[in-house]
């Protein structure tokens, strides 16, 4: 079993394929895009299935994959095919947007993968528009319903944002009643690639929570499954569920699984560190797969208590101005 420094189990891994999108979610990045990284700059397909073929050697069962907009990456059903043939890896799952997915849906499906995360913070194409920058709604809610008809699980993500959305968490609250999805609202994170000056948190889950009781006060909790980074309810009589995560609060840091490798290649053992190992560069200058796990598992010896010690040893860059998108969401 991979473990820590504070004993915990490493057994999740977000691999984010790219920094490029097709929105501009406020909250993420700027107007106009970021500073994309160059295609020398991005690991390879290759590296990446390498780096996932070890870590899953050490103990990794489950990867998710993130960016950036997954699908905005040529050829990326290629990787998924290759990742979900992994022997030893138990679970296959990707973040998306949705812009583009409806069409890979039966391909998803043909290679195993149970369950998607949608990104969807309003249901009002307006607001959708206002906070993406892109006028692609009826294509998210077209992903939305090949998934669902394909049998397979949709978690929604909704990042709640104080002027932007709040009129949002009541209807998306409500999907829950005819659909079988987990809506799970998140925390806004300071990590919007300097998209607009954060000024702390308005919205976190106590909140969140009172204004979904104050329509739904017979909403029960649920128990927490192991590693969960929400806390999760049911509303009765509803076919799905709603989800909390204090992404911001950082009230889960105690159990956490979960390890990133970021569209370059950095390693970072919590969202809110500065990364510091990058296993791209290991790769291309010849490393062997025992330094490589050498590195790895040095790395792991070193990892912060939580998000919040994370961040107060922030060197390379003691502010947060990275985008989610360069962290793999
Ligand atoms: N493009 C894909 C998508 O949007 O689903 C995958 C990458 S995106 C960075 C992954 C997740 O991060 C999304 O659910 C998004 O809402 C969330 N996210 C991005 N910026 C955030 C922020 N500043 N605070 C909280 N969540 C954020
Ligand atoms: Fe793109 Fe996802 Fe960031 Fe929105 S949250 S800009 S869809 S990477």
């Amino acid at each position: 079993m991979l473990t820590d420094n504070h004993g915990r189990k490493i057994n999740y891994l977000r691999l984010a394929v790219t920094d490029k999108c097709n929105l501009r979610c406020f909250y993420c990045m700027p107007e106009d895009g970021l500073n994309w990284l160059s295609r020398r700059e991005l690991m390879s397909y290759e590296e990446m299935l390498h780096s996932c073929a070890l870590l899953v050697k050490m103990g990794v069962e489950k990867i998710r994959i993130t960016g950036g907009e997954p699908f905005v990456r040529k050829d990326i059903m290629q990787l998924l095919t290759s990742l979900s043939q992994l022997d030893g890896l138990k679970e296959l799952s990707l973040t998306t947007n949705g812009v583009l997915t409806a069409p890979h849906v039966p391909e998803l499906k043909k290679i195993g993968i149970r369950s998607v995360n949608l990104s969807l913070d309003t249901l009002d194409a307006n607001r959708f528009f206002t906070i993406t920058r892109r006028d692609e709604f009826a294509n998210v809610m077209a992903a939305l319903e090949a998934l669902l008809s394909h049998g397979i699980e949709v978690k929604i993500n909704a990042v709640v944002m104080d002027g932007k959305n709040t009129q949002d968490i009541i209807p998306l609250v409500e999907m829950t009643k005819d659909m079988p999805v987990s809506v799970r609202f998140i925390e806004e994170m300071p990590f919007n690639g300097d998209g607009h000056l954060y000024t702390g948190l308005q919205w976190d889950y106590v909140r969140i929570l009172d204004e979904i009781k104050s329509k739904y006060p017979q909403i029960q909790k649920l128990p927490d499954p192991l590693y969960s980074t929400s806390y999760n309810y049911h509303i009765p009589g509803h076919q799905g569920s709603v989800g909390i995560i204090a992404a911001y609060s950082r009230t889960f840091c105690g159990t956490c699984n979960r390890i990133r490798i970021t569209p370059q290649g950095e390693l970072k053992t919590c969202l809110y560190d500065d990364g510091g190992l990058n296993i791209r560069d290991l790769m291309r200058n010849g490393s062997s797969d025992h330094e490589l796990q050498g590195a790895l598992l040095n790395a792991f010896g070193n990892r912060a208590k939580d998000g919040w010690e994370a961040e107060s040893k922030r060197v390379l860059h003691p502010g947060i101005h990275e985008s989610m998108a360069t962290i793999g969401g």
